[in-house]
């Protein structure tokens, strides 16, 4: 018999786990053929979440429980539910239902029949989204597809079916700033997407803000392109090439016309300008410098306060 791992990153949701728990018992009571394994991450939460797992734990022997000592962030809470999982096939989903648990179903029948290594899910639309944010994610998907070799699908969920050597491969990548979307995509496979219509929450709240969502696209770009290196270093042979002209142009003005003194607001302008340039690309080039920094700590990715693994 087969064994699918459930791993589901919780942080802060005791609002929804009641709901997520209900939809996952019930899918995974219809998939006789399947043994499941749910793996709970508390990713941090000091409200009821753990409380709930641990609840769970005690009426469901499916069920497992991992809480990390703080808040690692998702993407850190996903890799302790990899890394412990034990199933032939691995799913990554949410704990707020906006990905459909009855997609799991066709999800597993793709991998059992067809040719596949990894079932993937994306949104076609963003209902219920603001629309500047979906600008900006546009915008995001379109940048990062043009600089980076990973390949990142507009709408592409973590919501996802994983034969285990899928997993393995991920789990080989033990970076430190991770960005799954990236990772999922790096490591290849073959590949479905089944698309769906986007769902809301089923309570509780997003975790990201403008803000949190904005940094994280700087992180994904920086984690999976070097291009801004490049661009920075093209804009300054730009520059470069621009004051050759005009010490040449300021040379023959002068030997023609003399040296009248003059012209000190453009100077000002050109220095305040080129200055910008600089510390912009100083910026660029620190970014890249203190993901490396971090990179050479070497720092787990998680830490487990507690759990009920064996
Ligand atoms: N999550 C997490 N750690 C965090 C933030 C989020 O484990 O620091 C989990 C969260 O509990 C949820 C999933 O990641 O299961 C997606 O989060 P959310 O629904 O807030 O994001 P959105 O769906 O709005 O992109
Ligand atoms: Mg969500």
């Amino acid at each position: 018999m087969d064994k699918v791992s459930i791993v589901i990153p919780c942080y802060y949701e005791e609002k929804s786990l009641p709901f997520f728990y209900k939809e996952i018992n019930k899918i995974t009571k219809e998939m006789v053929s399947v043994e499941f394994e749910i793996i709970f991450v508390n990713d941090g939460s000091i409200d009821k979440t753990l409380d709930i797992m641990k609840d769970y734990a005690h009426i469901d022997k499916r069920v497992k429980y991992i809480s990390l000592s703080r808040n690692f962030g998702k993407e850190s809470a996903l890799y302790a539910g990899l890394e412990n999982s034990t199933g032939d096939f691995i799913a990554v989903m949410d704990a707020d239902l906006q990905d459909p648990p009855e997609l799991l179903k066709q999800m597993y029948d793709v991998l059992i029949n067809e040719d596949y290594d990894c079932v993937a899910t994306r949104r076609v639309n963003r209902k219920g989204e603001p629309p500047i944010r979906s600008f900006f994610a546009k915008c995001f998907y379109k940048i990062i597809n043009k600089i980076s070799n990973a390949d990142i699908v507009d709408g592409a969920r973590d919501f996802r079916l994983m034969r285990r050597s899928v997993v393995d491969a991920i789990l080989q990548m033990k970076e430190y700033n991770r960005f799954s979307k990236g990772i999922f995509g790096w490591v290849g496979f073959n590949t479905k997407w089944l698309a769906y219509e986007n769902v809301e929450r089923i309570a509780g709240e997003t975790k990201w803000s403008f803000w949190k969502l904005f940094r994280y696209s700087i992180e994904g770009i920086i984690a999976f392109s070097t291009v801004p290196l490049v661009i920075s270093s093209f804009i300054g042979l730009i520059f470069f090439i621009i004051s050759l002209i005009m010490i040449c142009f300021i040379m023959a003005r002068t030997f023609i016309h003399g040296d009248p003194v003059a012209g000190w607001p453009s100077l000002v302008c050109i220095i305040f300008f080129v200055s910008g340039i600089q510390l912009f690309s100083t910026g660029i080039l620190g970014q890249y410098l203190a993901k490396a920094y971090m990179e050479t700590k070497n720092r787990p990715i998680y830490i487990i306060k507690e759990s009920n693994l064996e």
